[in-house]
């Protein structure tokens, strides 16, 4: 099973009478629009990244024809998408080269005849994480904090995701799932920070995000929230006022990990939608995972430092890239990983500088490599 795609329905309300609701322009303000479940009762439109959501590009011929890109490059998309299907949101692929097969942002997101092959050690759970639910939806592999899986959907399907195999559904991804691993954190003190993840969890709608947040804030052991999504990369709308507000509440600041891999990925629009999430006083920070021909050389990684820092964020993790079957023609070796980011601290100040890890299950924690 795979991460869950996008909802394919066509959104309730026509697009020409959806009201555009802007990514927050930096330094607005907090101002509330109507809730989901609010939008719902007054019978008005679903919000523009709802809209954009469901217009995501599901067909590997679409996805040929938008970037002027030969047939036969669909074809061997379609053979290869069997089993973990293609799903690109718009403003993602309006970041990408017209005609450029060997795009790097396009190469994250197009499926690829090597996925049906791989080698010995390429297995379904690199990380032995359905080893690790300590409650049906709550993964828990360190000490101090635990991964709660809010959902098991995704808005774009990566195609090195170590999760591509995981059985959401068979591990509590799900609303019974969440009160589980809610009841399960009350229940352990040791458990100080809950981290949301996925799927994405900004994919819950705002209703959604803020029941959650309210009942993890309610636990008193608990005193910090992590996200990790890549919404604010690859669908930036979905940062609207509501969403900031709701960061804006919590009792802590909200740490915020986003996952961009390549400079290109953060355009005007991503950043307004970074400056919106700084706004609500959250702490952000970025892990990348380092993957053949997208982002394994020097100047890509030096640009996305620098990229990562004009927007306001901190480059935190290098990720190698874990062992998940279908996945193994984006492996780096590790000496050439080493090498990137010895040569990186050589070009950048040590904050700048994302720290190299591997994950190896039963460690007490990543394991760094440089
Ligand atoms: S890497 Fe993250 S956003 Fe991409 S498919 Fe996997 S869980 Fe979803």
């Amino acid at each position: 099973m795979t991460p869950e795609s996008a909802p394919e329905s066509a959104p309730e309300s026509t697009l020409d009478s959806t009201p555009p609701e802007p990514v927050l322009a930096p330094g607005a303000g907090p101002a509330a629009g109507p809730s989901a479940e609010g939008r719902r009762e007054r019978g008005l439109p679903r919000e523009r990244w709802q809209v954009e959501l469901a217009e995501a590009v599901r067909d590997p011929g679409e996805l040929c024809r938008l970037l002027g890109l030969d047939a036969s490059v669909a074809a061997e998309a379609r053979r290869a998408a069997a089993g973990f299907p293609l799903l690109v949101p718009r403003p993602f692929l309006e970041r990408m080269a017209h005609g450029d097969p060997h795009d790097p942002l396009l190469r994250q997101v197009l499926p690829l005849g090597a996925e049906l092959s791989s080698p010995p050690g390429w297995v379904a759970d690199p990380l032995e994480e359905a080893a690790a639910l300590a409650a049906p939806g709550l993964v828990k592999k360190y000490d101090g904090r635990a991964l709660l899986l809010a959902t098991g959907a995704c808005a774009v399907h990566c195609r090195y995701c170590f999760r591509r195999e995981f059985p959401y559904a068979d591990h509590g991804a799900s609303s019974a799932g969440t009160a589980a691993a809610l009841a399960a954190i009350a229940a352990d003190p040791s458990i100080r920070e809950v981290i949301l993840s996925g799927g994405d969890p900004l994919l819950l709608d705002d209703d959604r995000l803020a029941d959650l947040l309210g009942r993890i804030v309610a636990i008193p052991t608990v005193s910090r929230i992590r996200i990790h999504t890549r919404l604010p990369v690859v669908l930036p709308s979905r940062v609207t006022r509501r969403l900031v507000d709701l960061l804006a509440d919590l009792p802590t600041p909200a740490v915020v990990v986003i996952h961009a891999n390549h400079p290109a990925e953060l355009g005007p629009d991503q950043e307004a939608a970074v400056r919106a999430l700084a706004s609500s006083r959250a702490i952000l920070l970025n892990q990348a995972v380092l993957l053949t021909g997208v982002n394994d050389s020097l100047p890509v990684l030096l640009g996305l430092s620098e990229r990562l820092l004009a927007v306001g964020v901190l480059p935190y993790y290098l990720h190698l890239p874990d062992r998940v079957v279908g996945t193994a023609h984006f492996d780096v070796p590790e000496a050439k990983a080493v090498a990137l980011v010895d040569s990186l601290r050589q070009k950048l100040s040590g904050y700048a500088v994302p720290r190299l890890v591997r994950e190896v299950p039963g460690e007490a924690s990543k394991v760094s490599i440089a």
